[in-house]
């Protein structure tokens, strides 16, 4: 009892900072990382919408405040975590609407942490870039897009969002090369799962689905934006945070894809969850933002440098996130936002 006890404090001295620590990725990561012994602080301007954080310590501040990250990093974290970004679904990303504030807010948080870091030399930050970053003349075949990391260029993404998430992850890698640094860049591919954002706008294609199914009753109609042949992948939130933990401790620095192989139809997707609430329903297709026609993770370079690849089913991560939103549903709030996402 004792040696086990003198074992946990031991461990508890290996620090990590979580930015982002109140979103759906960052909540998850920070219950992780505390499981694993760490002792973790999380910064946010808010904190999880859905659960109490599991951090030893919560710091409500704004990144895109020098000050605020001066004094978040205010000592040695063994590993930093940089998540926080302005972001949301289709229907906040590819409007255009937001495009100044997303560019503005996302680059000033990453400049601001790599520079707060650099100056207490630390030397290892976590940065999660986004699929979107992606040419979309690549991903214009639903049934063939491209996405292997080395594709990136000559640059193209389809929304200001990727245009911000390739300007910060060469900003990392920047600080590698010219500081010494050695932070690790990974490309997530639409995370979904338990705890992530289901209504008002923001939530993903998975989420958004859900939740449409949940509040409709059988032989109902559920609508789509789109005509539903748009392909994506959706990675379950375990394995993305196996991933980002897996490469943030590896001597890979990437940038490399954190994503699923297992590719969809958005109308297979529907007709996964429905299947899962055990409900026929009706798609009707409405027009909407939809982003690119296709895009699929391609998971041989992380395979081959981690020796490890995400494995998990849609189907299984599905029946979770369904179960959870459903519950949500029942337990009120405003289900009929009509927002989606992809
Ligand atoms: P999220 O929106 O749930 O989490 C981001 C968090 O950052 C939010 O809690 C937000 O309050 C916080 N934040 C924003 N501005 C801030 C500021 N100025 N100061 C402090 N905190 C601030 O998103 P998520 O799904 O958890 O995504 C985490 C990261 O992964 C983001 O960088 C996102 O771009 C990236 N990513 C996510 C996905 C996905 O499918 N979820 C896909 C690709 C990339």
């Amino acid at each position: 009892m004792l040696l086990e006890k003198a074992m946990f404090v031991r461990s508890r001295t290996r620090r990590a900072l979580v930015c982002g620590a109140g979103g759906f990725i960052g909540s998850h990561l920070v219950r992780r990382l505390v499981d694993e012994g760490y002792w973790v602080r999380g910064v946010d301007l808010k904190y999880p919408e859905f659960s109490e954080t599991a951090a030893d310590d919560f710091i409500i501040g704004d990144l895109r405040d020098q000050d605020v990250c001066r004094r978040v990093i205010d000592g040695h974290f063994d590993e930093v975590y940089q998540l926080a970004a302005d972001m949301g679904g289709a229907g906040c990303v590819f409007t255009g609407a937001h495009d100044a504030d997303i560019m503005h807010n996302s680059a000033t948080i990453n400049l601001n942490i790599l520079d707060a870091c650099h100056k207490r030399n630390i030397r290892r930050i976590f940065y999660s870039s986004s699929a979107c970053m992606y040419p979309a003349y690549n991903q214009e075949d639903p049934d063939n897009p491209v996405c292997s990391e080395t594709s990136a260029y000559p640059a193209a993404p389809d929304s200001e969002y990727g245009w911000e998430k390739l300007f910060s992850e060469r900003l990392f890698l920047a600080y590698n090369r010219n500081h010494g640094m050695s932070n690790r860049v990974a490309r997530f591919h639409n995370i979904f799962g338990p705890e992530g954002t289901w209504q008002g706008g923001k939530e993903k294609a998975p989420a958004a689905i859900c939740r449409k199914v949940a509040t409709e009753r059988n032989g109902g109609a559920i609508e789509i934006w789109g005509d539903g042949h748009q392909t994506r992948s959706f990675l379950c939130i375990d394995e993305c945070v196996e991933g980002t933990i897996r490469l943030t401790r590896s001597d890979f620095a990437g940038p490399v894809n954190i994503g699923s192989e297992e590719m969809v139809t958005i109308n297979q997707l529907v007709d996964m969850v429905a299947a899962i609430a055990g409900k026929s329903l009706t798609k009707i297709h409405i027009p909407g933002p939809q982003g690119v026609r296709g895009r699929n993770s391609d998971n041989r370079l992380i395979n081959e440098r981690l020796g490890w690849k995400p494995s998990a089913s849609l189907r299984d991560g599905l029946e979770r996130t369904y179960a959870w939103i459903e519950q949500q549903v029942r337990g009120g709030g405003d289900a009929r936002a009509d927002n989606e996402a992809a």
